[in-house]
């Protein structure tokens, strides 16, 4: 069978299985059947599969109309312009999360003009709940001067940032740190950016098949109003950073103005930022108020 037959039938199969944008779906699998790029698919649909190629698609097929993800199958995605690798062990980067780390680069590079004249070394970052460490190695690539702690509570996760680390070879300036949210950071940071489980439980059910039955319940449960994490990470955050550090979350929809409100009790300068969507989708928070760092100082929150 042609290449831009097999393309064909792919895709009918997963339309007819309820598999949206079928025909992107379809070229995604073929072209991991023939480890092909892009330009390289296009200009060989007249090609013929051979009949091992042609039972790789079907197996590839088989596991897509169950709904796992084609980044599960596939094993990478791509995020900031970088590939990673990614299995049911952590959640697929998000293109959305891709604004969180846009604005720590904002952020960074006006703060590393002052280190710069000053003489200083690059800044010292937190990414909590890493996942696939895809937000801590896109900054790792961008900022070759900064260290970039990386946590997580889930160690299966941390296996897979450890993979990706090693892949862009960041592995030296990105620690992995197991533990829950800032507790295992050694020492205080800069900046501190997390995009946390934030899903209210009683909208678990109501997320596609490919999210809730694939992806790790522990990457997307925020507790009953989403926030459990969020808000406990807010509380701890002044305690781990530097006098004039900054904090960035990513926020569900809907999340924005309650967790601006949150970062508000700490931080003088409160942002947010919408995705390309036009979602609120990232808070920050700069210039922590004298009576957080003391109360950070003595373990208290207000
Ligand atoms: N953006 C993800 C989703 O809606 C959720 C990620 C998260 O909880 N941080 O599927």
């Amino acid at each position: 069978m042609k290449v831009g037959q097999a393309w064909k039938d792919a895709s009918a199969k997963l339309a007819a299985g309820g598999i949206e944008d079928a025909l992107m779906e379809g070229e995604l699998l073929l072209r991991q059947t023939l480890k092909m790029e892009r330009s390289e698919f296009y200009s060989g649909l007249s090609g013929e599969l051979t009949t091992s190629e042609l039972n790789r698609l079907k197996e590839f097929l088989t596991q897509r109309l169950t709904h796992k993800p084609s980044a599960y199958i596939r094993h990478v995605k791509e995020f900031y312009g970088l590939e990673f690798y990614v299995d049911e062990r952590v959640l697929i980067p998000r293109p959305e999360t891709e604004l969180l780390v846009e604005k720590v680069l904002e952020m960074v590079h006006s703060r590393l003009t002052l280190r710069q004249a000053q003489g200083g070394e690059g800044l010292l970052i937190a990414d909590i709940g890493t996942g696939s460490g895809a937000i801590a190695v896109a900054l790792a690539v961008n900022l070759p001067r900064s260290r970039i702690f990386a946590t997580d509570i889930s160690g299966e996760a941390l296996e897979v940032a450890e993979i990706n680390c090693r892949k862009h070879g960041v592995a030296d300036r990105v620690p992995l740190l197991s533990g829950d949210l800032l507790t295992p950071l050694p020492q205080p940071v800069d900046i501190i950016i997390a995009n946390l489980p934030y899903v209210p439980d009683s909208e678990l059910l109501n997320l596609a098949p490919e999210v809730r039955w694939y992806e790790p319940r522990l990457a997307l449960s925020g507790g009953p109003d989403g926030l459990e994490y969020i808000r406990r990470l807010i509380d701890q955050g002044p305690a781990k950073l530097k006098p004039g550090g900054a904090l960035l979350l990513e926020v569900g929809m809907g999340q924005a103005e309650v967790v601006a409100g949150m970062v508000h009790r700490y931080f003088l300068d409160v942002t947010v930022y919408s995705d390309l969507a036009g979602i609120p989708r990232v808070v920050g928070g700069e210039g922590i108020t004298q009576m957080s760092l003391i109360s950070g100082c003595l373990n208290l929150t207000f």
